[in-house]
């Protein structure tokens, strides 16, 4: 007798949690679980600033996806997504047969978020993945090994655009390595230029004010330059060209401007909001009653119309909702709406500051980068156990 095919796509915070959730709920005679991620490892995407920054190395942000999950009852498949065909009710891949579902989970994150900035594409970097953090570290090396050389200040100067949550975790992490990488290559520290321009009036838009105070005192007494109200307005192979005509030399430009959902949801057909699906109460696609959309890709709104930003908090959430109630679905039962819990923000500023609200309590310094950790070893919890914390994790 054939049972239900459920085809999780894309093996990040959410479609992880939904894979491991099913195959802890249902047993092999109630469906059959696949999950596609276009590399055979999960990338821990709240650490890519550090490997970026060059202040881990990027195996400790990346972690084999058969070793964090039950092989016996989810097919992996190792391939990248080419096209998802709801009408047919198939996921089209690069190299294997296209794949049919009863159920798909579209749980493929996020791409970033240009808004048509010219000559960003071709010349920025962008903390995306493994590969690209690596791109951006060795880029970064190098030109300070060639400044050693010619002696141009472009060379040692990094722009990161865009100053939210991980603008400002990448430049805490440039503050950290800079001693470091000044002393690798006989440079003076105070040569090094990292300027973090902001559209917005403020750094952190939104956030609370006295935790923005800390954090920008914090980070310009390392020598950050903030250049707030400057929209960048193009990006070229020398720097960036800002608002009013101004250009910054820059060797280096990191774009931390936003993201939108991945294009392979919106060239579906399924109606998007930059790349984003506003998903109903069971994070259903409108209109399809088969296909749940989680993670970055998905809208979900709060009581005040809102959208909730995209974070791996609310990801891993919809991931462990999905988990349960797929599988009361398809027992026949009602699946309850998706409620998210949001337990506050914590963000660093490099290994040994942090600020951060949780709950209604804030914290800054010491007591924050503490509690970061705590939130980043919670994710090695729910993939591994303490096993998985104590090879993965570190305090
Ligand atoms: P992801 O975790 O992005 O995973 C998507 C998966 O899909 C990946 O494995 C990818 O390889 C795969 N994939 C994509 N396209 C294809 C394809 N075509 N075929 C096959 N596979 C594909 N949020 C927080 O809550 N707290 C934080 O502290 C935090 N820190 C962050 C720090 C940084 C530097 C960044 C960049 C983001 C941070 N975020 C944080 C945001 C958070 O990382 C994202 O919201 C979260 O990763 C989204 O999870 P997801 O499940 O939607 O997708
Ligand atoms: P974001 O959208 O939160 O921030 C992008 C910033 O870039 C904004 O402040 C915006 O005003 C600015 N910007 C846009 N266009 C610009 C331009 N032309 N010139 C200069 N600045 C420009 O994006 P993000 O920081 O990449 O974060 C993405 C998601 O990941 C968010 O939901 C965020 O909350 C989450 N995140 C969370 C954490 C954490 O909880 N510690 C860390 C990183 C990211």
């Amino acid at each position: 007798m054939s049972v239900p095919k459920i085809v999780i796509l894309g093996a990040g915070y959410g479609g992880l949690m939904t894979a491991k959730g099913l195959a802890k709920e249902l047993k092999s005679n109630e469906a059959e679980i696949t999950l596609v991620n276009q590399n055979s490892y999960h990338y821990v995407t709240t650490e890519l600033h550090k490997p970026a920054a060059g202040t881990s190395h990027h195996d400790h942000a990346r972690l084999s996806i058969p070793s964090v999950i039950n092989t016996k009852r989810i097919n992996f498949i190792q391939d990248r997504v080419t096209a998802i065909k709801l009408e047919e009710k198939e996921v089209q891949l690069e190299s294997n047969e296209p794949l049919k579902y009863d159920y798909l989970v579209v749980g493929l994150g996020s791409a970033p978020e240009t808004f048509g900035i010219k000559g960003l594409m071709e010349n920025a970097f962008f903390i995306r993945n493994i590969a690209s953090v690596r791109a951006i570290r060795e880029h970064m090396e190098y030109m300070f090994a060639r400044y050693a050389l010619e002696k141009k200040e472009e060379l040692i100067t990094i722009v990161v655009g865009g100053a939210g949550f991980t603008g400002i975790e990448y430049v805490g992490e440039l503050v950290d390595r800079m001693p470091e990488l000044c002393r690798e290559y006989d440079i003076p520290l105070e040569k090094v230029r990292i300027v973090n321009v902001e559209a917005a009036p403020t750094v952190l838009p939104g956030f609370d004010k006295e935790l923005v105070e800390y954090a920008v005192k914090y980070l310009e007494s390392k020598g950050v330059e903030f250049l707030i109200s400057t929209p960048i307005e193009e990006c070229t192979e020398e720097g960036v060209i800002l608002k009013g005509g101004q250009e910054i030399k820059a060797a280096t430009v990191v774009w931390t401007g936003g993201v939108r959902g991945n294009k392979l949801v919106e060239e579906s057909g399924i109606e998007t909001m930059r790349g984003r699906v506003k998903v109903d109460e069971n994070l259903r696609a409108p209109g399809y009653d088969n296909v749940f959309i989680i993670g970055d890709s998905s809208l979900v709104f709060n009581e005040d119309e809102r959208p909730y930003p995209p974070t791996a908090q609310i990801s891993t959430q919809q991931g462990q909702y999905l988990g349960k109630n797929l599988a009361v679905k398809l027992r026949g039962g009602e699946m309850k709406p998706f409620k998210y819990m949001p337990k506050g923000t914590v963000a660093s500023l490099g290994r040994k500051e942090a600020i951060g609200v949780v709950g209604n309590k804030k914290l800054m310094g010491g007591s924050a980068a503490f509690m970061k950790k705590l939130i980043d070893l919670r994710w090695f919890y729910l993939l591994g156990g303490l096993s998985l914390v104590l090879r993965k994790g570190k305090l």
